[in-house]
């Protein structure tokens, strides 16, 4: 009976640690796909391929060209809490994806996980982590960069891996999670495939040259198709600091489900009720109750002003003064749509 002898209590070991953190950032192989890429953006890569094998639960590998990683470090990214892009003193100035140091340890807590890295002027090296082993590091051939291979999610946890949808479901959200960080990147090239029986290329979008507008429209369109681009009207906002760009798409162009709808705080993908709820009052006087606004919204903004640090997998945000960001969306937004509206009036009528 529990009651009479209490239990010791007993400190976890590291790799009990990593499997119980590893259920708040790793939900599916689209949320093992997101942190792998946020790293390769973080490294500075301008080519970043993504293969998946059975909607990801076999095979996702994500490959490249960015900084790499020394191979005395390779340990450290693989343990918990290590980081390369803070130093702690500073949780209100991160400009990075990552800074929580914890995803490739989850990783590594709940799949087989290899990471095979070369920094410029420096020889290739491997290691490999599978059920929180932490193998030894050996030396490999690579090209410059980094290639992070994540096979057999969840089989350490099987009562997480009856969780998981079909393949296809499941392949629908990597793709979803790819082509997000991709409009994030259009300065990137990013391709998606899948490997298995019928290897094929699911997506591909150039990189992008140019101002920012023109390059995010050609990756607009690489990415939501021609459609959404010949609908929308690009908007540039700002108050009191938060700075408003992206795309809107034409009252006209609205779509039965709020499938169409991007939301980006400094280049981060985020699902954000307010954010949401304030693109919904945008469009308010322009749209029918049943139909649901088609739109590509980036805020920008000093990173102090809004905590990024909300929940591991950091698709939530908190602004500083959430009223601006509403006013920002709501108000750039009918002021870009009444224009448009004007413009496409005084046409008809000239
Ligand atoms: P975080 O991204 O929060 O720092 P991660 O566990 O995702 O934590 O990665 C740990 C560290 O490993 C990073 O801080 C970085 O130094 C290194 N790293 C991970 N992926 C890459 C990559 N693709 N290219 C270069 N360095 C990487
Ligand atoms: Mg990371």
């Amino acid at each position: 009976n529990i009651s009479q002898s209490a239990a010791r209590i007993r400190q976890l070991d590291e790799a009990a640690v990593n499997r119980i953190a590893a259920g708040e950032v790793v939900e599916r192989p689209a949320s093992a796909v997101k942190e792998l890429v946020e790293n390769a953006i973080d490294a500075g890569a301008r080519r970043i391929d993504v293969t998946v094998a059975d909607g990801g639960k076999t095979l996702i590998r994500v490959e490249d060209d960015g900084s790499g990683i020394p191979a005395e470090d390779l340990p450290l990214a693989l343990s918990r809490h290590a980081t390369s892009k803070i130093d702690g003193s500073d949780l209100l100035n991160i400009l990075t994806f990552g800074f929580r140091g914890e995803a490739l340890a989850s990783l590594g807590a709940v799949g087989r996980l290899s990471i095979t890295s070369r920094v410029a002027g420096r020889e290739g090296a491997r290691i490999e982590v599978s059920g929180g082993r932490i193998g030894g590091v050996t030396p490999a051939a690579s090209g410059q960069g980094t290639v992070v291979e994540l096979r057999d999610l969840f089989y350490a946890t099987p009562a997480r891996l009856k969780f998981l949808r079909s393949d296809r479901a499941e392949m629908q959200a990597v793709t979803d999670v790819v082509k997000r960080l991709a409009m994030a990147e259009p300065y990137v090239r990013v391709t998606l495939s899948e490997a298995g029986d019928r290897p094929r290329e699911l997506f591909r979008a150039e990189a992008e040259t140019g101002a920012p507008v023109d390059a995010l429209r050609r990756r607009l369109r690489a990415v939501l198709g021609r459609e959404f681009v010949e609908n929308a009207i690009p908007l540039d906002a700002e108050r009191e600091g938060l700075h408003l760009t992206g795309f809107a798409a034409l009252p006209t162009y609205s779509r039965g489900a709020a499938v169409q709808q991007y939301l980006f705080v400094n280049g981060r993908p985020v699902r954000d009720k307010l954010l949401v709820g304030a693109l919904r009052a945008a469009y308010m006087d322009f749209l029918s109750r049943d139909r649901h606004p088609a739109a590509v919204l980036f805020i920008d903004c000093d990173p102090t002003l809004v905590d990024v640090n909300v929940h591991p997998a950091k698709t939530e945000v908190r602004f500083r003064d959430p009223g601006t960001a509403r006013g920002l969306i709501v108000s750039g937004l009918r002021h870009a749509l009444a224009d448009a509206g004007h413009r496409a009036s005084t046409t008809v009528a000239a």
